[in-house]
């Protein structure tokens, strides 16, 4: 089934999917191919944007499982907080990743990088999942681990060139889950510990449908680098109380309405930085979600140059304030703090994001111990909006 870009179809994916919650942990490390990706959610493309929040399809679950019995299932919804948490207090690793990345440009001449990326390798399931990602926008988490693999140990491409690849193509597109994944697939997150993809692991978790014996290099040692990463703490802003005539200016990033907190606001507006409508088809997904959210909330979509267009939207709706999700570390933080508005939107923390993120400072394991508290809460007041 093809991604629908609404809230309406994100709510029913999620629907569909939460009775199937309490068998994830069996189900989901297998592959079965586009169209039978029955084991897992494939929600990652409407939480990317907040079509549906983290918070609620934690709290959809919560409804029809125990913690317990869904466990897994809401470990993993946690896994995508957890690395945008640890982002946020060590940018120097997003920095790095691009200002390498634009070094590497020339490489995509090269016939090693075409071939891996136009589905010509010879390895017939890195080949498959070329095509299934470039067609669908989306991939199964499991042939995400090994197709990074593949890239970096047996094509020997570098990883920043793989994670720029991903992001470009993924519905899901997500700078922390993204970046780290891949990193933490190289043996640069948890330095020295890699993720090696083997042959006989791909055969029995695609059911057989592929076997690349012998074609994989499955003794690379871990890729190093030489910089360190200092972790910064992180700083994270009072929410604003709208005053006067309040806008709500969305990234796609998020399109979920601000916290109730906040107060009145008076009209809603989109900005799409162009930088993020990678393909064809991410502009429509992207594009889709936006109108969608438009349409909902009755708000303009703003086009032409960011700072005009925002100071236009003022004038016409004779704003005295906005507000704006906080932009995370990654393309939607590099744009809007290379902008210079006139009025300059407060930003605010979703409380979900306020309470894991500071949270994300070592490994996930220690991470994990705060949910319990987190679904409790849920489970108590069922708003963590
Ligand atoms: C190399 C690599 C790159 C990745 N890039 C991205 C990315 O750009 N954006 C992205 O959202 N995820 C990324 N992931 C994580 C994961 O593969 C996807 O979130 C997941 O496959 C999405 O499919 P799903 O919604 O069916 O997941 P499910 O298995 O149904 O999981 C439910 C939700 O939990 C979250 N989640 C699950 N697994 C992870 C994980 N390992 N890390 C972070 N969040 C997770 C997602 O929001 C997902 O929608 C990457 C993983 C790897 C190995």
């Amino acid at each position: 089934m093809p991604f629908v870009p609404t809230r309406a179809a994100a709510l029913q994916q999620l629907e569909d999917f939460a009775p199937l919650a309490a068998k994830y942990s069996s189900s989901r490390n297998f592959d079965l191919g586009a169209g039978n990706h029955s084991g897992v959610s494939r929600l990652s493309p409407y939480i990317r944007t907040r079509l549906i929040t983290e918070q609620e399809a934690t709290r959809v679950v919560l409804k029809k499982h125990s913690p317990h019995a869904a466990g897994k299932f809401l470990q993993e919804i946690a896994w995508r907080t957890y690395w945008k948490g640890w982002l946020e207090m060590r940018p120097a690793v997003w920095r790095h990743y691009t200002s390498t990345l634009a070094g590497l440009e020339k490489q995509k001449e090269l016939p090693n990088y075409r071939s891996a990326t136009s589905a010509e390798t010879g390895i017939k399931c890195f080949d498959h999942w070329v095509n299934e990602l470039t067609a669908t926008g989306y991939l199964h988490n499991h042939a995400r681990m090994w197709f990074a693999s593949i890239w970096i140990f047996t094509l020997k491409l570098p990883w920043q060139l793989g994670a720029d690849f991903f992001l470009k193509n993924l519905f899901d597109a997500d700078p922390a889950s993204n970046t780290l994944s891949w990193r933490w697939v190289a043996g640069l997150h948890t330095k020295g510990k890699h993720y090696l993809a083997r042959a006989s692991n791909i055969a029995e978790f695609t059911n057989g449908r592929f076997n690349p014996a012998s074609q994989l290099n499955e003794s690379a040692d871990a890729i190093t680098e030489d910089t360190d990463f200092e972790k910064q703490p992180l700083s994270l802003p009072n929410n604003p109380t709208s005053s006067g005539r309040t806008g709500h200016l969305m990234f796609p990033d998020d399109l979920a309405p601000p916290p109730k907190s906040i107060g009145k606001i008076t009209a809603t507006a989109a900005f799409v930085p162009t930088q993020i409508l990678t393909t064809p088809l991410v502009e429509k997904f992207i594009t889709g979600a936006i109108n969608d959210t438009l349409h909902l909330a009755r708000g303009t979509l703003l086009t032409g140059p960011f700072e005009s267009a925002v100071n236009d939207w003022i004038s016409a709706e004779k704003l005295d304030s906005i507000v704006i999700s906080l932009p995370t570390v990654g393309p939607t933080r590099d744009f809007f703090e290379s902008s210079n508005l006139q009025l300059k939107p407060e930003p605010f923390v979703r409380s979900w994001d306020r309470q894991l993120w500071p949270k994300a400072t070592a490994g996930f394991f220690k991470f994990r111990k705060q949910l319990p508290e987190i679904h409790q809460a849920i489970i108590d007041s069922g708003d963590l909006t």
